[in-house]
């Protein structure tokens, strides 16, 4: 299907103005990573960054270290490293709590901006945690919830109803790596009167994302995915500054509070961003992202984007006339970073992907049929692309992944 060669690809990589990130990295020997869209790599500085805040700030400085080491407002100084990937000014992102938790504070925050309807608009095929958390918000609140295919009419017809109050949609579909149309989506949403919440687990260091020029209300996402800040590392919210004085979110814990230090009996919300703050945050694990955002000052947006397409394209021609089928995409400006496919031959995708990773090329498989394939193009090379797809169409083509032992279930898949 497609004329590069693997001497091509190498080409590719001598010429990539990303090449120099790989060395940042730590990489097993013989991997080709293929799931940084679910926990991204380690960067080399982590482990040195970690263990200075645990021997020297807290080891050494002990108490002190709130102020003399910046604990108090990494927050914030967090928020505003990421800031500058999703196209927000420093002081509309703090970073604390997880995804889940972030989208329980802007879902009620958003119902409360909006009193006079009562309608939460999800998509069907969300990640789940967004299903559940609007679930328990809406059962919480007394609201009611519809779910619409954001790809399609649903979303203007459930917004022409005139009683929807928030959309919550992910900018890049966890599955089939549907890319959606931010700017687009978001006029349409408030226009009909609603605010407006991306979920942007899997397009913060992927894809470029313009919360500001878009005018998007509210927005969350994690850290450990394509930016590389570790397992369960904290995730951050992001506020429209114009509702830096109006949105009321539920868990008003001290660090949320304008004075903190008052130690008053009365809760009064800081007039910034730091009101979607609650309670005090994992410093360990702030150092681990702290390490990674350091890493992507330092990285060009629009270069991740075009090797992120170049590698993706080149992964689905690659891959072409193998027996799978393209979920995601084929248009580039409508695919985030990542290949989705699905096998012809029913429900086989799962053992496809146990005998890749034996092969040592992991990706990974998301129920009921997706094989799914993510590109980092901080630590991924054209050749890791072409060697990738050459050893998928030989596992699918040789019928390897038919061995009994690639089809026992492990719980993460
Ligand atoms: C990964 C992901 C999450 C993760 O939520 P956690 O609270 O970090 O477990 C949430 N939403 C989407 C769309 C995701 O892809």
């Amino acid at each position: 299907m497609t004329a590069l060669t693997r001497e091509d690809c190498a080409k590719l990589d001598a010429e990539d103005p990303l090449a120099r990130f790989r060395d940042e990295f730590s990489l097993p020997e013989g991997v080709v990573y293929l799931d940084g869209n679910s926990l991204g790599a380690l960067p080399k500085a982590t482990p040195g960054r970690v263990a200075q805040v645990v021997e020297r700030e807290w080891g050494r400085g002990l108490v002190k270290s709130w102020s003399d080491a910046g604990w108090w407002d990494k927050p914030r100084t967090l928020g505003a490293g990421i800031a500058p990937l999703v196209g927000a000014q420093p002081h509309e992102v703090v970073v604390g709590d997880g995804t889940s938790a972030n989208l329980f504070k802007v879902l009620v925050a958003a119902l409360r901006l909006n009193p006079g309807r009562r309608v939460v608009v999800g998509e069907s095929g969300n990640f789940p945690t967004d299903l559940y958390i609007t679930q328990g918000v809406v059962e919480l609140l007394g609201a009611d919830e519809r779910r619409v295919d954001p790809d399609g009419p649903e979303l203007g017809e459930a917004l022409a109803a005139g009683d929807v109050a928030v959309v919550l949609l992910s900018h890049v579909d966890y599955r089939t790596g549907a890319l959606r149309d931010m700017a687009g989506t978001t006029r349409l949403v408030r226009e009909h009167g609603a605010l407006m919440i991306w979920d942007l687990c899997h397009s913060v260091g992927a894809v470029p994302v313009e919360l500001g020029e878009c005018a998007v209300d509210f927005a969350v996402g994690c850290t450990y995915k394509y930016l590389n800040a570790g397992p369960g590392a904290p995730a951050f919210s992001y506020l429209a500054e114009r509702h830096h004085r109006n949105a009321r979110q539920p868990i008003t814990g001290w660090h949320g509070h304008a004075r903190p230090f008052d130690f008053s009996g009365d809760y009064v919300p800081a007039d910034s961003a730091s009101r979607f703050l609650s309670g005090s945050q994992p410093l360990i694990a702030d150092a681990a992202l702290e390490a990674s955002l350091e890493l992507w000052g330092r990285v060009a947006m629009d270069q991740v984007r075009a090797k992120s397409l170049a590698m993706t394209e080149l992964f689905i021609e690659l891959t072409a006339g193998a027996g799978l089928t393209l979920v995601t995409p084929r248009r580039a400006e409508r695919r985030g970073s990542q290949v989705s496919l699905r096998h012809d031959d029913g429900n086989t995708g799962y053992a496809i992907v146990q005998a890749l990773i034996a092969r040592g090329v992991i990706g990974d498989f998301r129920a009921p049929d997706v094989l799914r394939f993510g590109f980092t193009p901080l630590y991924l090379r054209y050749v890791d692309v072409y060697d990738a797809a050459t050893a998928l169409v030989e596992v699918v083509r040789s019928g390897e992944w038919r061995a009994p032992e690639f089809a026992r279930r492990s719980w993460v898949t």
